[in-house]
């Protein structure tokens, strides 16, 4: 199927217009013809007006995307040797971003590097492909042909995100988990992020076995941590908790739902315990759920920094009234937390709440608490996880310290 003659597409004027300033899929409506109905996975060829060849992408009759794009622009030759190049563009990029203290990060972040729906992340010597669209999964043989030419990884695992999983199974295709090149993975897969040891699932973890997004704001978290107490909501392994130990924190919580990623999490914190200030620094995980956690009233204990870095809430734009509920709830809690003086670094990983979006609930649900909070910064994404169209723009964590009560608690309007 790779190879053969493309589904020819005929789009519409703003189907053009989107796909030539940047937007990486066509969904159906954005289709004005086509040449003939195609396989998932198939070769499309994008035409706009006066029949001009704008994009090439791939074809998923199954998808609300139905084109993916992967180039832009003329006609192109698209051999082995174009396919090449087209995966060694991102990696290339990324060659002077990371020392040898930093042996973990993504390669290739989906359609802001020219793959769409597919992610190529390292951990140390084992590379881990994960693929969010069934439109890559005819091209699994050549995809692992091509990363062996070009990074000779010592083994190379699949991951399928759940929407494709039973798909691919039922279609023939190896399953989530699979390694698709070289030694079988026998455990975690140790690497290094920043100087610090971490393990990585990456046969069964979340996402590729570890959330490399927050490397930055771990970091950062590190240099507010001196003398803290610390509490990590929905902590995953702990990659917070080191870095806050690491920063001269005096003990760290993690909380998660998740036993393994807290079986992880001890492991991780044990790791690096040669690198804390405090060698005494007090780690504990608390397996829960947050929300249910947070309410309790044996939770009273207060922090002198709180990291809230829960899941995507709204994986449904149909949902988001609901999560932008429970995102204000979570941070009403989470304020709760801290002593006068503390800080909450809050995190939002959903593409359907614009970063403005977010930074402002936090501080309004802090002046609806009677809160007085100063903003001590916002970031957005790392820099191998680019964003170049707006849904892309994902990650985004604000950091604020309260600072006292200003006024008696308000009643939110309606
Ligand atoms: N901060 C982490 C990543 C967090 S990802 C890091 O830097 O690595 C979100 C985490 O929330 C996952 O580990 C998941 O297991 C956990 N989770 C999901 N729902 C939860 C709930 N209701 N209560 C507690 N943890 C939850």
């Amino acid at each position: 199927m790779p190879g053969e003659k493309p589904v020819r597409i005929h789009l519409t004027a703003s189907a053009e217009q989107a796909v030539q300033s940047g937007h990486p899929w066509v969904f159906d409506g954005g289709i004005l013809k086509q040449n003939r109905q195609g396989q998932p996975g198939e070769l499309a060829a994008l035409y706009g007006k006066h029949d001009r060849l704008v994009a090439l992408g791939l074809y998923d009759p199954d998808s609300p995307f139905r084109v993916r794009v992967f180039h832009r622009g003329g006609s192109v030759i698209l051999n082995d040797r174009w396919w090449q190049e087209h995966l060694l563009q991102p990696i290339q990029k990324r060659q002077n971003w990371f020392d040898c203290e930093t042996t973990g990060y993504r390669l290739i972040h989906g359609e802001s590097d020219g793959w769409p729906g597919l992610v190529l992340d390292r951990y140390g010597s084992v590379l881990v492909l994960k693929l969010y669209t069934a439109a890559w999964l005819p091209w699994l043989k050549r995809l692992s042909t091509w990363i062996r030419g070009l990074l000779t990884p010592e083994s190379l695992v699949l991951r399928l995100s759940r929407n494709i999983q039973s798909m691919a199974v039922a279609r023939g295709f190896p399953d989530d988990g699979t390694v698709l090149l070289g030694k079988a993975i026998q455990r975690a897969v140790p690497f290094l992020e920043n100087g610090l040891q971490f393990e990585a699932e990456v046969c069964r973890g979340q996402k590729t076995g570890f959330f490399l997004d927050q490397r930055e704001n771990r970091q950062r978290v590190a240099t507010l941590a001196a003398g803290k107490h610390v509490l990590n909501l929905f902590s995953y392994s702990g990659g917070f908790s080191v870095y806050a130990a690491r920063g001269g924190a005096l003990s760290a919580t993690d909380v998660d739902v998740s036993a393994p990623a807290l079986e992880s999490a001890r492991r991780h914190f044990q790791l690096n315990a040669g690198l804390y200030p405090h060698r005494d620094c007090r780690h504990s995980t608390v397996q829960a759920d947050a929300f249910e956690w947070l309410q309790s009233a044996s939770a009273s204990a207060r922090y002198d920094l709180v990291v809230l870095d829960p899941p995507s809430l709204t994986r449904q734009a149909s949902n988001r009234e609901a999560a932008m509920r429970a995102y204000r709830w979570l941070v009403q809690k989470s304020l709760r937390k801290l002593r006068l003086g503390g800080i909450l670094v809050a995190a939002s990983c959903s593409a359907h709440v614009r970063p403005d979006e977010f930074f402002n609930l936090v501080r309004a649900t802090a002046r609806v608490a009677g809160m007085q909070i100063r903003d001590l910064a916002t970031t957005g994404q790392p820099v191998d996880h680019p964003a170049t169209f707006r849904e892309a723009e994902y990650l985004k964590c604000i950091y604020l310290q309260l600072l006292g009560a200003t006024h008696k608690p308000k009643r939110r309007r309606a």
